[in-house]
């Protein structure tokens, strides 16, 4: 049995939907840059385990009789949207045998709360999940693609659909007014198609959004050795990502913005003509997107109006037309009040008691030997300057900024 299908994810620094639900651990779609799997290790495939059917009705039972607190359940109580299938895909091979995730959409749907799916099943497009999703307005849901090639597919997807099913299910989808929106991730250099290519795929299918992310790479250490082949039906790992220009993002190896640039605004530019928004999901970049939230767009959509903005990127979004990034402009946002100690590693952990999302926020942003904080943006940069409160002051290098526009 699965025992924590909900979350806070360690992206709360930064990212709009930072509730994570899994009905299921382990993903039969195996997919092979899948990042649970380098973070679960190699029997993360091996065996799906199954959440308790009666985990979501249970929590928001307790809840709604406000007999529970800790800082999921407070975001619960604010319809902090939930995004479901972070970590594996709740509309995998194993839903037709266990159900769980219908018993789960079952209890969400009924509060119409706020959802993001992320799947790449075909299993969405049929009964009885497509009658959940026609009478669910605050619903979106997103499907995942390396290439639109319905030959080329399998190279890295060995287990999913053809790209032409799952388009004309999206279209499906959208004609009984169901939100959706395509998340292209991620994008293999040398191997995903130009945008230009498949706009007019993308435009047909009818979905409202279309997000796009570069292939990172986990750094190579103890477990991760499983990587070590991941490109290898295309190239060697290593040797691609040293040939095209590549550096170390934390504990990832991502292309340089100059090649990573061409294709993402590119991909915008043929959106926006196209009346399609856009979103940038490589983290560095998510201030480019058009929606304020995170690279989902799901605020874009009605009913998704409490995401979660009391985090780094809304800051650097909010401030994209100013010279300065100041900690003032998100500091009166909602934040849950509860410790999250229990959601974090060890040596993530305050030395102090508190332990809130508002302590951890504040200690990053003044933190530059932190991945996370506000110059983890390209083109953001820290000064020496501080608040009246002590809190850093950030600014743009406006050339990088300008060049990410145009
Ligand atoms: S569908 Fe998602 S969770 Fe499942 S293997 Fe593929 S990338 Fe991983």
């Amino acid at each position: 049995m699965y025992k924590n299908p909900l979350n806070l994810t360690s992206q709360f620094y930064f990212c709009g939907l930072p509730l994570r639900l899994d009905s299921y651990s382990g993903c039969s779609f195996k997919c092979k840059f899948c990042f649970a799997l380098n973070r679960g290790g190699k029997n993360y495939w091996s065996k799906v385990n199954e959440a308790d059917p009666s985990f979501i009705e249970k929590k928001f039972q307790f809840i709604e009789k406000r007999k529970s607190f800790g800082v999921v359940n407070e975001m619960l109580i604010q319809r902090v949207p939930i995004h479901f299938g972070g970590m594996s895909d709740p509309l995998q091979k194993a839903e037709l045998k266990f159900g769980i995730t219908l018993s789960f959409l079952k209890s969400l749907a009924k509060r119409n709360y706020p959802l993001v799916i992320s799947t790449r099943s075909p299993l969405a497009f049929e009964e009885p999940y497509i009658s959940i999703f026609k009478n669910y307005t605050n619903l979106l849901l997103q499907f995942s693609f390396t290439t639109f090639d319905d030959k080329k597919i399998s190279t890295f997807e060995p287990f999913s659909s053809k790209a032409s099913e799952i388009l004309k299910g999206i279209n499906k989808l959208r004609k009984h007014g169901i939100n959706v929106s395509i998340r292209w991730q991620p994008y293999i250099p040398e191997f995903s198609e130009h945008p230009n290519e498949v706009i007019d795929k993308l435009s047909d299918s009818g979905a409202q959004h279309v997000a796009i992310e570069y292939l990172k790479i986990p750094l190579p250490r103890g477990r991760n050795l499983l990587w070590n082949n991941m490109l290898k039906p295309i190239s060697d790992t290593n040797q691609l990502y040293n040939k095209l220009g590549s550096n170390v993002q934390g504990r990832e190896i991502l292309l340089n913005i100059e090649n990573r640039k061409e294709t993402i605004l590119s991909l915008r530019d043929n959106l926006h003509k196209r009346n399609i928004s856009f979103g940038a999901a490589d983290i560095d970049l998510l201030y480019l997107s058009d929606a304020n939230c995170c690279c989902s767009g799901a605020d874009l959509f009605k009913g998704f109006e409490n995401w979660f903005k009391f985090q780094f990127s809304y800051a650097v979004k909010k401030s994209f037309h100013s010279h300065t990034i100041q900690f003032s402009s998100i500091e009166k946002e909602w934040n849950p009040k509860a410790s999250i100690k229990e959601y974090i590693y060890p040596n993530s952990r305050l030395k102090d008691n508190d332990n809130s999302v508002f302590q951890h926020i504040k200690h990053r942003w003044n933190n530059l030997i932190s991945k996370n904080n506000p110059t983890m943006f390209e083109g953001v940069k820290p000064t020496d300057e501080f608040d009246s409160t002590g809190m850093r002051i950030y600014k743009w290098d406006s050339g990088i900024r300008n060049r990410m526009i145009n």
